[in-house]
């Protein structure tokens, strides 16, 4: 019999010397999307938090295992940019695999085109073998580059100055190779900053958040940017709707409804559409095989 490959982050966390890639999803509840809802507009005791936070609480809620280890919010910071990009995307394809249509306006014509994606479909880049960090040669010497995590997005989000939020980054992600004093990050060279840069982009995973597009009108090759984090929370209209059938067919309370593993929830919805002999529903949400 074949078994489910276990998913694999692009990355990885390095747990006891080792790096693991693996990570489970809880089952996606309505009581769940609620919250990728909440916290994807912003909502409630969340408006103060910065958009790397707000992605760590969506992640943390959202994950049951990470490198073979319970999901926590310390781990989910953990995590570097790329897996954190890579688990939003897969997050959004578990809960519409749909294909998404997006609007957006030619960069030399200004003519408005449409493009069409789905969320499993976005290229993902692996990390390298040197992953997650690299010697890289300095002119003060040689340094260890990291790869930048949640952490670090969440440290340098609410800095508005960029020079002081790329310092920040650098004397958080670059260490002495002996491991001894913490270098003099200031002291670096433009071409010392180009020459990480290039370390770090050539090392970590990536997802694609940019999408080609050729205009229909013009032909100029367009890059339309995509905002998986958008989406999380699109689904909340769809779902109420959804509450309202099932509490008014089967009597159920909202939180009993909101508990259903999801793929429960779209089969009790199948089942009442074909006992009223229904060819399709009007819930919004495709069931998923
Ligand atoms: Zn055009």
């Amino acid at each position: 019999m074949l078994t489910k490959p276990i998913p694999q982050l692009p990355g990885g966390l390095v747990v006891d010397g080792e790096l693991r890639k693996s990570y489970r999803f809880r089952p996606i509840t309505g009581a769940l999307e609620t919250r990728l809802s909440e916290l994807s507009s912003g909502a409630a005791s969340y408006s103060d938090a910065t958009y790397p936070q707000i992605v760590s609480a969506a992640l943390e809620c959202t994950l049951d295992r990470i490198a073979d280890e319970p999901a926590s919010l310390e781990l989910v910071n953990r995590l570097s940019v790329g897996d954190r990009q890579f688990l939003l995307k897969e997050l959004a394809a578990l809960l519409d695999n749909r294909v998404i249509w997006v609007t957006a306006h030619c960069g030399k014509c200004h003519e408005p085109m449409d493009v069409s994606f789905r969320f499993q479909q976005l290229p993902t880049k692996q990390c390298s073998a040197q992953y997650p960090s690299q010697v890289v040669v300095t002119t003060i010497g040689r340094l260890v580059a990291r790869s930048p995590n949640g952490s670090d997005q969440c440290a340098i989000a609410a800095l508005e100055d960029e020079q002081q939020a790329v310092a920040m980054l650098l004397s958080r992600i670059l260490s002495a190779v002996d491991g001894g004093a913490q270098p003099a990050v200031d002291r670096l060279t433009a071409g010392d900053r180009q020459h990480i840069e290039a370390a770090l982009e050539s090392m970590s995973p990536e997802v694609t958040d940019r999408l080609l597009a050729v205009c229909p009108a013009c032909e100029a090759h367009n890059q339309v940017p995509v905002d998986v984090f958008d989406h999380l929370g699109k689904s909340t209209a769809a779902l109420l709707l959804q509450v309202h059938q099932l509490a008014s067919h089967y009597h159920w309370s909202e939180s009993e409804i909101l508990n259903l593993p999801r793929q429960r929830r779209l089969s009790y919805l199948q089942l009442i559409d074909r006992a009223r002999g229904l060819a399709s529903r009007e819930t919004g949400i495709e069931v998923m095989q």
